[in-house]
């Protein structure tokens, strides 16, 4: 099971190798450098210019979207245009009040405070945060019933950016602290393909433009998944050709990834396949396609299911998910039981 999940992890995520993309300088530093999202650009660039303006901190922001869309990139992009620190951090790694405590007392009058997956704090830590965010005040109490008492120290005008990959987790209360919402989107193939070309001439890798466009259309609508899919191409097209990125050298490098023709990975396939296979086209819950693929549901849900959804090719019923018609035709499955042949 850890096997399948770090590689389904390595596939989607390519984490480690994003480590190396601030070497390579692949993450975009200001605003003007960022490609598509132009809604979310546009009002950044307003926000930060009215706040320089005022000479006041930002207002406290929340990302939402699919992993690898750039929630990350623009919290840094946004520290870098109002010329103060980023510091990061994230739900599972404040366990503690303590932990946000110590955190919160540190930053100084307009740092950027990013916690990723903010939908995972726990209660107690996200308690901390509210007057943090309102006030800039902690509320830090000492014993316990008649002799308990209250210490509030007061802490730097800050701005928290939130990130998360599911905007409904976000508690009320934690919501409505924030002041501006920005939902990241799939990009589309001719942004995808800018991103490509972009990428390519900063590793300095020859790519010509229908190489460059095969990989954008496989890439699930994802920057991060752009890069990695380039990389993997870059060594092949080294290996197998003369370097130069092809369309055609593309198209086998990225069948060998198994990345079919529309982007689709193995866990893509085998996620639908087991619906139509195992639950009659579904619908089926998340926890028992869990247990069937070995892959934790957090993974399948954010990781998995977004593309699926966006292609169309997924839906979700409050009974659970269910597979299209469309999903059937692209995998060539032809319906055998009478709830997949209702679907078509
Ligand atoms: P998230 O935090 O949403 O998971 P990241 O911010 O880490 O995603 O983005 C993943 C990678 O995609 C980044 O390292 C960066 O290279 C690239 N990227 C993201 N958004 C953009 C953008 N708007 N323009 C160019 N590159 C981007």
């Amino acid at each position: 099971m850890s096997q399948k999940k770090s590689a389904a992890d390595a596939l989607l995520k390519g984490a480690s190798e994003e480590e190396r993309e601030d070497r390579w300088n692949l993450r975009p530093r200001r605003l003007k450098e960022c490609i598509g999202q132009q809604q979310v650009v546009e009002s950044l660039h307003i926000a930060i210019a009215a706040a320089k303006k005022r000479g006041e901190p930002l207002d406290h922001i929340l990302f939402f979207g699919a992993p690898g869309l750039g929630k990350t990139t623009f919290a840094r992009i946004i520290a870098n245009e109002m010329g103060t620190a980023f510091k990061g951090s994230s739900g599972p790694a404040l366990e503690r009040g303590g932990d946000l405590v110590a955190v919160l007392t540190n930053l100084e009058e307009g740092d950027i405070l990013f916690i990723d997956e903010i939908h995972r704090l726990s209660k107690t830590v996200e308690e901390f945060l509210y007057p943090a965010m309102e006030d800039f005040r902690v509320d830090i109490i000492f014993d316990k019933g008649a002799h308990a008492r209250v210490y509030r120290p007061s802490i730097s005008r800050f701005t928290l950016i939130g990130a998360t990959t599911r905007a409904g987790l976000v508690s009320s209360p934690l919501r409505q602290r924030f002041g501006l919402f920005k939902e990241l989107t799939f990009y589309s193939e001719e942004d995808l393909l800018k991103a490509v070309k972009r990428s390519a001439s900063i590793l300095e890798v020859p790519v010509e433009e229908s190489g460059a466009r095969e990989i954008a259309r496989r890439s699930r609508g994802t920057i991060r998944i752009a890069n990695r899919l380039l990389r993997r191409v870059r060594d092949y097209a080294q290996v197998k050709g003369d370097g130069q990125i092809t369309r055609e050298l593309a198209d086998q490098a990225l069948r060998l990834e198994g990345v079919d023709d529309i982007g689709l990975t193995d866990l893509d396939r085998r996620l639908l396949r087991t619906i139509v296979e195992n639950y009659a086209g579904g619908p089926v819950g998340i926890e028992a396609l869990s247990a069937t693929l070995q892959e934790e549901a957090r993974t399948l849900e954010d990781m998995v299911e977004p593309f699926l959804l966006a292609l169309g090719f997924l839906v979700r019923t409050t009974a659970g998910r269910k597979v299209t018609e469309r999903a059937l035709q692209h995998l060539g499955i032809e319906p055998t039981t009478d709830a997949q042949a209702k679907l078509l």
